[in-house]
């Protein structure tokens, strides 16, 4: 079969439209179903289903005239008209035969689903009265309640859109004024696509899904479950590719190595099966951390952050199950991405420290090993991104598995140059109050050269500092009793202030540079 590029593209478009949408759909039921619990007063299990989900759904509100309630009311009538009857929701559960047994014995039993009653309902709880609002075609939710109360009597505004880029239905995203689509009318394909793109332009957040599905698990490994969900899985890391300075090689490598299988699934089969593990080594501060969190965000995984010396001093005796628990729940929730930051103070090689390795932590390492070779084994979207400082330190048994090694070395010096009028453009504001300045951003490219990314942003806080300190004794001075304070004017930022808090700041991780590229020249795999 020939893939044209176009059709790749193509069917990339729609699926990653059509994953859009059932997400969309999904987190959408949860937002209903919330309101639902809230409006109902059961204020508990609204707040389990956030623990649950992960998602604040509270600073969502459902938009004007929609609530489960009309939902299920208006698909009892679509289904009265079709069938000249109304639908059955529900129906009662066949009777377990000891509680029938037990009612026999004539003992009254508790329901195990814990329902109780219906509460009475506060009416702090209550939201407005809805009633007699004529009804339009709806937009289904719409973030921060505060936001949507407009100047019409308290009643909510219409969005511009929906949340989380994809809108409800063609019906809802054509709404008045657009040209309403009939019901039951076939989207457009050109529109899906559209849909996707659009999308994709603001990221949707992973939605995590209800770790009480998350079968095949005694309840201590579901406990594990909700402590990674809680402290390591981290909720859209909201990094770009774009907020990454430099780097273009490690960028464009790692885009192969992870993004484009996620991507373009159909590219990456057989003997060009995606890589599922790679190591990002190099000097500290100079942008591993970001490069696994764009890829995070960039390709909307879910994405776990750990870091390994965390593993080891908070989970200690559990940490091998801790590392279990966090891969089933990885491929639960695929595509996702491990992050396991400071790779070297768990996977140190074995054997060093004079024999004297703790028990949990060897059983540790060797399950973090059986469960990469787990990943390597199936077609699971779970992938391993490993940051190390000291990749020498490292067990050559876990290098073996990182596939591909990437060096992310010290900036060049086009990418200081970028930094520097970055973090301290011509003109910027700093808590409403103007900063300039005056650098010549070429001459502090090669005065910062050796600096990390992170050791740059320091020396710019650093310049950025010193005409505010300048203006702090005036604050203080004005402070007692003055009321006639005068406008803060702060003073340029020049090229020669920003050359003095480099006189004071050494960077961080010069001296290593030989020994990355020593062991790039005996490791490297890209
Ligand atoms: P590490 O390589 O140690 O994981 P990080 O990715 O955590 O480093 O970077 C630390 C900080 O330094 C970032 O939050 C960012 O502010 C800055 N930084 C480092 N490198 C870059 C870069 N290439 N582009 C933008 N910011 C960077």
């Amino acid at each position: 079969m020939e893939l044209s590029y176009q059709s790749i593209k193509t069917a990339n478009q729609a699926r990653e439209a059509d994953e859009m949408r059932t997400e969309s759909r999904r987190r959408n039921l949860l937002i209903l179903i919330f309101h639902h619990l809230m409006e109902a007063g059961y204020m508990d299990a609204a707040s389990a289903l956030e623990q649950d989900t992960n998602v604040v759904l509270r600073q969502f509100e459902v938009c004007d005239n929609i609530d489960l309630d009309t939902v299920l009311m208006e698909y009892e009538s679509y289904y009265f008209i079709k069938f000249q009857r109304y639908p059955k929701l529900t129906k009662k559960r066949p009777e377990p035969v000891e509680s029938r047994h037990a009612r026999s014995c004539g003992k009254k039993r508790v329901p195990c689903t814990g329902v109780q009653p219906l509460p009475r309902i506060n009416s702090s709880h209550r939201p407005p009265s809805r009633g007699g609002v004529k009804k339009t075609e709806p937009k289904m939710v719409v973030k921060d309640a505060s936001k949507a109360v407009g100047e019409n009597g308290g009643r909510s505004t219409p969005p511009e859109s929906t949340e989380f880029g994809l809108n409800v239905s063609p019906i809802i995203r054509n709404g008045a004024g657009e040209g309403q689509m009939k019901k039951g009318q076939l989207m457009d394909y050109r529109d899906l696509i559209q849909d996707a793109s659009n999308s994709l332009s603001e990221p949707m957040e992973p939605l995590l899904k209800p770790l009480s599905a998350f079968i095949g698990m005694n309840s201590e490994m579901r406990d594990l479950a909700a402590v990674i969900s809680r402290d390591i899985y981290l909720q859209n890391p909201a990094v770009r590719w774009d907020d990454i300075i430099g780097l273009q090689a490690a960028k464009r490598l790692v885009k192969e190595a992870v993004v484009y299988p996620i991507k373009y699934p159909q590219l990456f089969t057989g003997i060009l099966s995606p890589w599922k593990g790679l190591l990002l080594y190099g000097p500290p501060g100079t942008g591993k951390t970001l490069l696994a969190k764009a890829v995070a965000t960039e390709c909307n995984t879910t994405f776990f952050n750990i870091s390994a010396s965390s593993i080891v001093s908070k989970w200690r005796g559990d940490s091998e199950k801790l590392v279990r628990v966090l891969f089933e729940l990885a491929r639960y929730h695929a595509p996702s991405t491990i992050f396991l930051d400071e790779l070297e103070s768990v996977m140190s090689q074995r054997g060093t420290g004079g024999g004297g390795e703790h028990e949990g932590s060897r059983r540790m390492k060797t399950e973090l090993l059986v469960q990469m070779d787990g990943l390597a084994r199936s077609d699971d979207l779970v992938f391993v991104l490993a940051a190390s400082n000291l990749p020498w330190e490292l067990d050559h048994a876990m290098l073996r598995r990182l596939e591909k090694r990437i060096l992310v070395g010290l900036p060049s010096g086009p990418a200081r140059q970028a930094m520097v009028s970055y973090w301290l453009p011509p003109l910027s504001c700093t808590g409403g109050v103007e900063l300039r300045t005056e650098l010549a951003y070429e001459t502090l490219a090669q005065a910062t050269e050796g600096y990390s990314g992170s050791d740059i942003r320091l020396v710019c806080k650093e310049a950025a500092m010193r005409p505010v300190r300048k203006i702090f004794d005036a604050l203080e001075s004005h402070q007692q009793g003055s009321c006639n304070m005068p406008v803060i004017h702060l003073e340029t930022v020049t090229t020669e202030d920003f050359l003095e808090v480099i006189a004071h700041t050494k960077p961080s991780a010069r001296n290593l540079t030989d020994k990355y590229t020593a062991w790039e020249t005996e490791y490297e795999s890209v």
